[in-house]
């Protein structure tokens, strides 16, 4: 088999096959020539799968739209859920979060390690919108693997991971599951073999009252320990997995209209694709739903800002990425409690 050497122009860019133009996922063997190419991947937006102690992430550049709006679409994840950011050490959390006496105290203790700590985002951190769901905060991992570290200093900037398997499937602890759900769908996987922990992460909620979101491979007592405190289980709304749950976070002000094709006189018109062509501001011009699901949160935030009465939206596909702009916009365009 030969691989064209350009990348192909769907939107994941795997490299593909040259006879019958199927996208190929290239396994980097974890040596430092692999990782750098890893990263050289990542630096051009692409995807690439990779081990941590925990399970393998699916990583792209947090601080790029379009990188963040592939995972989301090589997973089918029909909800935009916040992800967790993966950095090498402290001080690169520093540059994305704001971490209290508490959380400094829980970081040195745990990382690196399988926690994943929820802080407040910092104004000026620079990741895509879509990382964070457009919260005020942020899920911030320091892996201990040595893949995941070498790789994180290779790239020098945040990474975006999710567990690296499709959209309601069990979480991968081994590159072969990884192939068997993602081969295709993203650039590269780096092979670092079997995870040692194999759950996920513990999320420790730190916005407020500590509170445990998600029990993982750091024992809830173990922190409580640290904290001097018994966790509450997160059954609040800073949970944003059940769906529905953060609802109030994505709601413009103005009110949204939905599968709107002719907008009404004085409506602000977000529009989708080319015969949305007069519209105020097109979530892509091409019909492109990477290109719109990148463009989703500002341009909703935009158009906000700049309409005094109604949001018309013009009707997005419910295939693909689709379901997920569908699953935000309905959310956008619900009643909602004052
Ligand atoms: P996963 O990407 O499947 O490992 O899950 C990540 C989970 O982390 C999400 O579903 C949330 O529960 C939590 N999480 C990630 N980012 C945030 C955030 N900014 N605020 C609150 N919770 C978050
Ligand atoms: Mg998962």
């Amino acid at each position: 088999m030969i691989a064209a050497k350009s990348p192909c122009h769907n939107s994941n860019a795997a490299s593909q096959n040259a006879y019958t133009g199927e996208s190929l996922t290239q396994t980097l063997a974890s040596t430092s020539k692999g990782i750098a190419t890893a990263a050289s991947i990542l630096a051009k937006g692409e995807l690439v799968a990779f081990p941590t102690e925990t399970v393998y992430g699916l990583g792209g550049d947090a601080r790029s739209d379009i990188a963040v709006a592939r995972i989301f679409e090589a997973k089918a994840r029909p909800h935009f859920n916040p992800l967790i950011v993966h950095v090498p050490d402290l001080n690169a959390a520093h540059e994305i979060a704001v971490l209290d006496e508490v959380a400094e105290r829980v970081a040195s203790a745990f990382w690196p390690g399988p926690l994943t700590l929820v802080l407040p985002l910092r104004q000026d951190a620079g990741l895509s919108a879509l990382v964070t769901a457009d919260l005020p905060s942020v899920a911030i991992r320091i892996p201990e693997h040595p893949v995941a570290q070498a790789l994180l200093r290779a790239f020098g900037g945040p990474v975006a991971a999710p567990s690296a398997n499709p959209s309601g499937k069990v979480s991968p602890t081994r590159p072969e599951h990884v192939l068997a759900g993602l081969s295709g769908r993203i650039a590269a996987i780096v092979d670092g073999g079997p995870c040692a922990v194999g759950v996920e992460s513990t999320i420790l909620g730190l916005t407020g009252e500590p509170v445990l979101l998600r029990p993982g491979g750091i024992p809830a007592e173990a922190l409580e320990a640290c904290l001097g405190c018994v966790l509450g289980n997160g059954g609040n709304a800073q949970k944003p997995s059940a769906p529905g749950q953060l609802a109030s976070h994505y709601a413009p002000g103005a009110t949204v209209r939905l599968n709107v094709l002719v907008p009404e006189e004085g409506e602000f018109w977000l529009g989708f694709g080319p015969e949305a062509e007069a519209a105020d501001l097109n979530l892509s011009p091409a019909g492109d739903l990477v290109e719109a699901a990148a463009n989703l949160f500002h341009y909703l935030r935009r158009a906000d800002s700049r309409s005094g009465t109604t949001i018309a939206v013009s009707p997005i596909p419910e295939r693909g990425l689709g379901r997920a702009i569908n699953d935000r916009l309905r959310r956008a365009a619900a009643p909602r409690p004052e």
